[in-house]
């Protein structure tokens, strides 16, 4: 049984604030079974990932080394675990509202931040080389439309998220 313990006397703990996060309510139904570990794809393949520890220093408060960590950043998004979980915690959701507050502070893969810049110059995370683009009507592939990366801009200025680089630059 695990205890939530820092955060409590000075408010709101750790786990509250997830459980408050679209997708995070379940997190505290968790009774440390390790069905989710046994069934997830990336812990078998890596020591830097377990969703069990994970919920655990979550619920044990320790938001300094889940929030900074690198962990939260190696979920595949598979749903096995979410599949599998006795208590049916939504590990997999848990993990996104973990993420999004991880955001918010400003702790963001530097990966992401490629992302973001992509999506905001070109409409794209990839960028098609002229190569590829060559290649097309070689394979009887119509040209490529335009990405309308003003639209997209707008959605990101929409959804506060072109507030966030800044503040990512800020915390470094
Ligand atoms: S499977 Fe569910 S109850 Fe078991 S450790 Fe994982 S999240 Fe907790
Ligand atoms: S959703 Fe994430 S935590 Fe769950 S099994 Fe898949 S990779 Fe592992």
């Amino acid at each position: 049984m695990v205890h939530a313990k820092a955060g409590k006397a000075a408010g709101k703990s750790f786990s509250d604030t997830i459980r408050e996060r679209l997708g995070g309510h379940t997190i505290t139904l968790c009774y440390q079974c390790g069905t989710c570990a046994s069934s997830c794809p990336v812990a078998k393949r890596t020591p830097d990932f377990n969703p069990r520890e994970v919920i655990k220093l979550s619920l044990l408060g320790e938001k300094d080394e889940i929030l900074g960590g690198q962990s939260i950043w190696l979920c595949c998004s598979c749903y096995n675990c979410q599949e599998r979980c006795p208590q049916k915690v939504e590990i997999a959701d848990v993990i996104y509202a973990i993420r999004n507050i991880a955001i918010e502070k400003g702790h963001i893969p530097s990966i992401y931040i490629e992302f973001f810049n992509a999506i905001s110059n070109d409409g794209r995370i990839v960028k098609v080389s002229q190569f590829a683009e060559n290649k097309r009507p070689t394979l009887s592939l119509p040209p490529l439309q335009p990405t309308g990366v003003e639209a997209v801009r707008k959605i990101l200025a929409a959804t506060g998220f072109d507030k966030i680089l800044p503040k990512k630059e800020e915390s470094q």
